[in-house]
C-alpha cells in the first residue's frame, strides 16, 4: 500500500521538477511515508526522523516532509515535538505536495492532513520508484468501510473509494505495454471493489477478469480479501484465467468466534472454514495465506488454541503474524481492555509463529519433483549466478541462472527446498 501511494508521490513531484535521489546525503527533499497500524511501525519513524538529525545540519536547504497515515493521526504532536519535520500530508493531500513545499521554503510550517470522500488518485500514472519493472503495484480502492475494532485504518485513511476502471485499466495496459510481466491489485478489502456509472455497478469479479484480459503474459494478483466478502463469483473468475494467480490472501485474525465477534469482523470461525472450503473446491490447489493477531484483549488460551486449530486446519501456506497492539481512538481501545499480560502475548505469538514455520516448510516440500511455470523477478540475493522468481501460488524459486533473464516465464523442476524457498533447475 505505502510503496502505490510513494509512486503517487513520485508522480505528483515529478510534475514540479523534483525527481529522486539515489542517497538522502544528496537530497534536498526527503519525505517519510509512514503507516500507522502497529505501535512499533510508528516507533521506527520517530527513530527515522532522529536519524535525519545531522543531515539537516549539513544541508539547511533540506526540508523534510512526513506524509501517510502518522501523519493523520499525530499532526500536532510531531510539528511541536519534533523540529526536524518541515510539512506534514495526510493520505488524501499528496495533490498539495507542490504547495507545501513552497510554502515549508518560505520558512512556514505546513500541515493538509484534510481527508476525502473522493480523492482516489486515479489520473495519476505512477512513477515506479521501487519496481524491478517486472512486477508493479495498482490501486484499486482507497480507505476502508470496515470497522474491525483493532484496526485504525478507516480513522487514517477515512472512507472507502472505489477507482474509475477506466484508468485501473488504462495503468494495466500502459504497464504491459512498458514489459511488465504482473501487477497486483490493491486495496483494504478489494472484494468491495464498487464503481457505479449511469446507475450500473461494476464489481471486482468483474475489474479482475478485464485486467486478466489485458494480456495473457500478464500475471495478475489481488490483496487483501475479506473473509465476510469474497465471493464464489470471484473464486469462478480465477480459476477460468491460467494468468490470474493462484493464490489467495484471505486474513483469519483468530480462529475463536467469540474473538472474531469482538474484532468486530463479520464472520466466525465457520463462516471462515466455508470459505476455505469454497476456495479449495472451486481452484484445486489455491495457495492460501493469512493474517493472525495473538493476545487481543479478553483472549484466553481456549481462544488462542483455537488460533492454533484453525490454522493446523487450513495448512496455510504462508502468514504474517502479529502481537495485538492498541491503537488509540479504536473501537476497541474505546470499549475493550487490553487485558493481556505482554508475556503472555509474546508466548501466543510465538506458539503461532512456530506453528506457521511448520506449516509453512510443509507448504514447499510437497512440491519437490513438480514443474513450475515461475517468472522471472531478478537475481537471488545470495548470488548473481542465480535467478529468483515466483510460482504462480506465490511460492519463492531460486533456480541457475543459465541463459535467461528478468521478466521471462521459465518451466522449473523444483528438486530441493528451504522452510522458506524452492530450489531447482530450468528444464
Ligand atoms: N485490510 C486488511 C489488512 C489491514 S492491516 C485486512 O482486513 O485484512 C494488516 C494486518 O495488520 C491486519 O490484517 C492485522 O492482522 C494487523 N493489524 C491491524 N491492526 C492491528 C493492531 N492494532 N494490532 C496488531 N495487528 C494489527
Ligand atoms: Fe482494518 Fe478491517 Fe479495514 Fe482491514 S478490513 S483495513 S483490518 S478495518
Amino acid at each position: 500500500m505505502n510503496v502505490a501511494d510513494s509512486e503517487v508521490v513520485a508522480s505528483i513531484l515529478s510534475e514540479s521538477g523534483f525527481y529522486p535521489s539515489a542517497e538522502a546525503d544528496n537530497a534536498d527533499l526527503i519525505l517519510i511515508n509512514t503507516c500507522s497500524i502497529r505501535e512499533n511501525a510508528e516507533q521506527r519513524i520517530w527513530n527515522r526522523l532522529k536519524a535525519l538529525r545531522h543531515l539537516k545540519k549539513k544541508n539547511k536547504r533540506l526540508k523534510v516532509g512526513l506524509i501517510g497515515c502518522m501523519a493523520e493521526r499525530l499532526r500536532e504532536k510531531i510539528l511541536e515535538a519534533e523540529q526536524l519535520v518541515d510539512f506534514i500530508a495526510g493520505p488524501d493531500a499528496y495533490r498539495e505536495l507542490p504547495f507545501l513545499i513552497a510554502e515549508a521554503e518560505s520558512g512556514h510550517k505546513a500541515v493538509n492532513v484534510l481527508l476525502s470522500r473522493e480523492e482516489t488518485y486515479s489520473d495519476i500514472s505512477p512513477v515506479r520508484i521501487a519496481a524491478d519493472g517486472v512486477s508493479a503495484f495498482v490501486s484499486i480502492t482507497r480507505g476502508c468501510n470496515n470497522m474491525c475494532s483493532y484496526c485504525v485504518v478507516p480513522y487514517v485513511r477515512g472512507k472507502e473509494r472505489s477507482r474509475d476502471p477506466a484508468s485501473v485499466l488504462r495503468e494495466v495496459r500502459e504497464l504491459a505495454e512498458a514489459g511488465y510481466r504482473e501487477v497486483t491489485l490493491l486495496g483494504q478489502n478489494v472484494d468491495s471493489y464498487n464503481w457505479i456509472s449511469d446507475g450500473s455497478a461494476s464489481s471486482f469479479p468483474w475489474l479482475i477478469e478485464q485486467v486478466a484480459r489485458v494480456s495473457s503474459l500478464l500475471r495478475v494478483r489481488f490483496s487483501t480479501s475479506h473473509p465476510k466478502d469474497i465471493s464464489d463469483a470471484l473464486l469462478r473468475t480465477i480459476a477460468r484465467y491460467d494468468n490470474i494467480c493462484k493464490h489467495i490472501h484471505l486474513p483469519a485474525q483468530s480462529g475463536s468466534s467469540r474473538i472474531l465477534k469482538l474484532m468486530n469482523r463479520g464472520y466466525d470461525r465457520e463462516g471462515y472454514m466455508a470459505r476455505i472450503e469454497a476456495i479449495r473446491s472451486i481452484i484445486p490447489g489455491c495457495a492460501i495465506s493469512t493474517d493472525m493477531i495473538a493476545g487481543f484483549c479478553t483472549e484466553t488460551d481456549e481462544d488462542h488454541n483455537a488460533s492454533l486449530s484453525l490454522m493446523e486446519w487450513a495448512g496455510f501456506d504462508f502468514a504474517y503474524m502479529f502481537r495485538y497492539s492498541e491503537r488509540p481512538g479504536t473501537g476497541a481501545a474505546r470499549k475493550l481492555k487490553d487485558d493481556v499480560p505482554e508475556n503472555v502475548k509474546n508466548a501466543r505469538l510465538n506458539d503461532i509463529i512456530s506453528l506457521q514455520n511448520k506449516l509453512s516448510a510443509k507448504s514447499k516440500k510437497v512440491e519437490i519433483g513438480k514443474v513450475f511455470e515461475v517468472l522471472i523477478e531478478g537475481f537471488s540475493k545470495r548470488s548473481d549466478k542465480f535467478l529468483t522468481g515466483r510460482t504462480s501460488h506465490n511460492k519463492v524459486v531460486v533456480f541457475p541462472k543459465e541463459d535467461k533473464t528478468s521478466g521471462e516465464y521459465v518451466r522449473v523442476m523444483i528438486e530441493k527446498c528451504t522452510p522458506a524457498t524452492l530450489i531447482g533447475k530450468i528444464i
